[in-house]
């Protein structure tokens, strides 16, 4: 299987940018360019208070929406939580987990990941369970020991009928908001890795469905380039999803 065989993904991650009034223009602008969008699927992640007014305006088109992040009780004293069955009943699709700075910033381990997954593909979220190694890490040689140590935590309770259903995104911490983008080669590297590590955790029908993105410091004058690497079916878009300027030259990467 070829990796264009898989549905390219171009997902913008809002952090905590934006507020109501620029989200609902940059969601507007989008829609209006993406027609029915079948060729390719885009998503933006979004901060969860304007989840209910984001997806209203992106209803009747194919543009996904999403939560940064869940908490895999369904409900509970978790003051400051969502949990997966609210940013469903928001309207969210999708979910991020394990964003690199849920793990460096708030200090989520690695232990809660895999309920993570789980908790989001049980409501019905598509997640995307975000991996990748610090610049100490990778400067020590061990980018290929942390990611796979990520993947073991994340896909601790996936099975191969959820495969489908399943992103991974690469997102090297050091390239995060850096503008250092990772190279092609380390690129290639490290998603033919994560792509090995699927096949022999969920066989090869079920793991050559699952999508990995790369994310990093993606710009309009990179995606093309990462694009055409191979194992790259997406992209995991930071700063360059804020304006549409920039996010729409990402997402028409091959035109
Ligand atoms: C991200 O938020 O996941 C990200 C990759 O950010 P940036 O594109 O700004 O590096």
């Amino acid at each position: 299987m070829t990796h264009r065989s898989r549905k390219p993904y171009i997902a913008g991650n809002w952090k905590m940018n934006l507020d109501r009034s620029r989200s609902l223009d940059l969601i507007k602008t989008v829609k209006g360019r993406l027609g029915d969008g079948g060729d390719r699927e885009v998503a933006f992640f979004v901060p969860a208070i304007y989840l209910a007014d984001v997806t209203a305006v992106a209803q009747g088109s194919p543009l996904g929406v999403g939560g940064q992040n869940l908490w895999y009780e369904a409900n509970g004293a978790f003051t400051g939580e969502l949990a997966p069955r609210m940013l469903r009943e928001v309207g969210a699709d999708r979910v991020l987990i394990g964003h690199s700075e849920r793990r460096h910033v708030f200090h989520e381990p690695d232990e809660w990941m895999g309920r993570k997954v789980r908790a989001a593909l049980d409501a019905d979220l598509l997640p995307i369970y975000c991996i990748g190694e610090t610049l100490d890490e990778r400067k020590a040689g061990k980018t290929e020991r942390v990611c796979k140590r990520q993947l073991e935590s994340g896909c601790e309770k996936i099975r191969t009928e959820d495969a489908h259903r399943l992103t991974i995104a690469y997102e090297p911490v050091w390239a995060i908001g850096t503008g250092e983008t990772a190279t092609i080669d380390q690129v290639g590297q490290v998603h033919r890795t994560i792509r090995k590590w699927l096949v022999q955790r969920l066989g090869e029908d079920a793991a050559n469905l699952v999508r990995i993105l790369y994310g990093g410091s993606v710009k309009p004058d990179n995606a093309k380039d990462l694009m055409a690497v191979d194992n790259v079916d997406g992209l995991l878009v930071g700063g360059a999803s804020l304006q549409a300027e920039t996010f729409l030259p990402i997402i028409e990467f091959d035109r």
